[in-house]
């Protein structure tokens, strides 16, 4: 069985930033992912200008299938109303609906509460737009436990969720288990791997702080040993990575979701060392 292959990308705050986006984007489309998913940020405001902006593109200029995340809680329904219009206008139908990181200086709006709420809102709406969700391996950091955390999961796949992607995570066996008390909770949707590869000591600090991932021995040797030594860094967090995805499709996962960061080296090295195994190109005999 194959493996799906598709990247995430973030819209960046500088013209600048958004011309060279354009660029990586254009060397991501040669590796022929099976979708780009563009996030986006709480600012509801700025959502069509960027996520929109940036999706529009990948979807009509490259031609490649999009999906748009969009966060509940900083929407309200006209305006969720709203973005799926523009959405349908595009010719995109595929969202991520995510309830959003809860910002203490941002006070939400109260039609959605979580994630489940749009998707169960857009499905009513727009019935056609395939809608994807967020899962943790890990637990959801505010959940009251694992089992509460898998009951309010199947909830937002009965409103129709169709796929779900993970946190990313940097030990397998922590997906294995959820995917098998997701498989007990009658949980059946494609769950796609959100892997990152690491390629620097500050982002994977940073990650450990705002995801509060864990990481394996092995891992955390890879930064301690490489602290003062960036290429070699680079090259066992790019390795890791690697072997991390040829584990998880040796074991059919049904896709991986790269977290490219913006960055093409990244996702091309992930490709061009991965893909036989994803694909399937090799043939037994
Ligand atoms: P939910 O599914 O709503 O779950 C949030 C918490 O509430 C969980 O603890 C869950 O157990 C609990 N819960 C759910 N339903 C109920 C219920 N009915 N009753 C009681 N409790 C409930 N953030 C952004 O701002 N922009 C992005 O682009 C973005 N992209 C992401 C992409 C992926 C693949 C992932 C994994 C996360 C992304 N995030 C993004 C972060 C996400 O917004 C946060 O992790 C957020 O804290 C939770 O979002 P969720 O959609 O998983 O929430």
């Amino acid at each position: 069985m194959s493996s799906t292959l598709s990247f995430e990308v973030f819209p960046p705050n500088t013209q600048i930033g958004a011309n060279k986006l354009f660029e990586t984007l254009k060397e991501l489309q040669q590796l022929q992912p099976d979708f780009i998913s563009v996030t986006c940020s709480n600012n509801r405001q700025t959502i069509a200008e960027t996520t929109l902006k940036v999706a529009d593109y990948i979807h009509n200029e490259l031609k490649v299938q999009t999906i748009a995340h969009l966060p509940a809680v900083y929407l309200n329904q006209a305006q969720a109303d709203e973005l799926v219009k523009q959405l349908d206008k595009l010719g995109i139908d595929r969202i991520l609906a995510l309830r959003g990181d809860i910002i203490p200086e941002l006070p939400p709006e109260n039609d959605f509460h979580y994630a489940s709420d749009l998707v169960d809102y857009v499905k009513k709406e727009a019935p056609h737009f395939h809608i994807s969700g967020a899962c943790y391996p890990e637990v959801h950091p505010e959940s009251v436990s694992r089992v509460a955390d898998i009951q309010n999961l199947k909830k937002k796949v009965s409103v129709g969720c169709e796929q779900l992607i993970t946190q990313l995570f940097f030990d397998n066996e922590l997906f294995y288990h959820f995917q098998e008390s997701c498989y007990l909770a009658d949980i059946k949707v494609p769950i796609l791997a959100g892997i990152m590869p690491i390629v620097n000591r500050n982002q994977a600090l940073r990650l450990i702080k705002t995801t509060q991932t864990k990481l394996p021995r092995k891992f955390l040797a890879i930064l301690e040993k490489y602290e003062h030594d960036p290429t070699s860094l680079k090259e066992a967090g790019l390795a890791y990575a690697v072997d991390q995805i040829i584990d998880l499709s040796t074991q059919d996962v049904a896709g991986i979701h790269l977290y490219t960061m913006n960055n093409a080296e990244v996702a091309k090295h992930i490709y061009h060392n991965t893909k036989n195994v994803l694909h399937g190109q090799i043939k037994a005999g």
